[in-house]
């Protein structure tokens, strides 16, 4: 089958499409602009006719993805921004929402052999700020921060903003499947990862061209940070394991109408320094970050995620089958090296 990737040059997205085309299926990518496909097409250019792109410059646009959407057999919608310098809220709920519904009514218009639409949400839509530490799973939803960003606006923090975004949008989904039900011929499975860190494969010439969470883990592994700072953390994942998660959504039937969290567990940054030993024997000069300050005195994680709902629907092992901190810091500071940022 084929599968349309839309955001395709995005970090989670270039993995998403390297873990399909590997798993045979054939890619249709969406990129904004021309300038954006020459990379792509040298990354995936062994895979020959079985990867394709095309420019659909404007997500918000009625009828944006129409003709993207042709002849193909499942969509994965990944495009939706995720940084933190919005002034207005708008900036991101809009892109958010409108890619999101208008990527579905397209599908509802022209995309007559769709099977399934897999949406990249976030746990930004499963989790809310509390003072006591939780579990989450996918019965959660964020409720605070788009009542947060309702009563503040622009002065709400951008990570509400931003957290706002990903649950109104992934809110649309759900509501547009709801609304459509008599008419819709596929079914709707949202992808909700954590923390997305890992090496990267899409166009990132320099560090400061990451996106958000990877130039945070760079930040972050480069620079010393307060004792604090060491201590806190939240869940993540390997940006390869969310890619092969992507596909598992497609491959297992059981996953449609399911919104699936994907987790590898929770962490402090001083996790990753204490990762890093092994790779600083190549050269990489690292900062220690205090060691042992996440276990004197012991850290609590104030948000958890059971994320055992994946193993079940996605077949993948949640103890066994995703990679490791020290797995994901090395290969991760190994690409750095190899990028001579280090
Ligand atoms: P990237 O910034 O690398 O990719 C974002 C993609 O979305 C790019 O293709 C980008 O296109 C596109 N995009 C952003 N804003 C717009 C817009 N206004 N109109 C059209 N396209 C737009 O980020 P990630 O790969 O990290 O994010 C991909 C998805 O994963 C997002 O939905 C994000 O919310 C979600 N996610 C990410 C997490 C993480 O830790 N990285 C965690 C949880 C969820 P362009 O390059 O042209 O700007």
């Amino acid at each position: 089958g084929k599968v349309l990737v839309s955001g395709a040059n995005g970090f989670i997205a270039a993995w998403v499409v390297r873990s399909l085309l590997e798993a045979g299926f054939a890619v249709r990518g969406t990129v904004r602009s021309e300038a954006k496909t020459a990379h792509l097409r040298k990354e995936f250019a062994s895979y020959g006719d079985g990867f394709e792109l095309v420019v659909v410059p404007d997500i918000t646009a009625e009828g944006a993805f129409d003709d993207a959407v042709r002849d193909i057999d499942a969509v994965a919608h990944t495009a939706s921004p995720f940084h933190l310098k919005a002034v207005e809220p708008d900036e991101l709920i809009i892109p958010a929402i409108q890619g999101t519904v208008g990527i579905l009514k397209s599908v509802l218009k022209n995309g007559s052999s769709v099977k399934r639409v897999v949406i990249t949400g976030s746990c930004a839509s499963v989790l809310h700020v509390a003072t006591e530490p939780k579990t989450f799973s996918e019965v959660d939803w964020n409720e605070q921060s788009p009542r947060e960003v309702e009563e503040m606006g622009r002065d709400a923090p951008a990570i509400t903003k931003y957290r706002a975004s990903k649950t109104l949008a992934e809110r649309a989904a759900w509501n547009f499947m709801e609304e459509h039900n008599s008419q819709v011929k596929w079914d709707l499975c949202v992808i909700n990862p954590p923390f997305v860190f890992g090496p990267t494969i899409h166009d990132t010439p320099t560090p400061s061209d990451l996106n958000t969470s990877a130039a945070q883990f760079f930040t972050m592994l480069t620079e010393s940070s307060p004792r604090d700072t060491l201590r806190s953390g939240a869940a993540w994942i390997d940006v390869r394991d969310l890619g092969a998660a992507h596909v598992g959504a497609f491959q297992n039937e059981e996953a449609g109408g399911e919104r699936i969290i994907v987790s590898q567990g929770s962490f402090v940054w001083q996790n990753f320094f204490d990762a890093a030993p092994e790779v600083s024997a190549r050269g990489f000069q690292y900062q220690k970050g205090i060691a042992g300050c996440d276990v004197e005195p012991p850290v609590v994680h104030h948000i958890q995620y059971d994320a055992r709902k994946a193993e079940k629907l996605l077949g993948i092992p949640v103890e066994s089958g995703y990679r490791s901190v020290g797995e994901m810091v090395r290969d991760t500071v190994t690409d750095w090296e190899a990028r001579g940022w280090v």
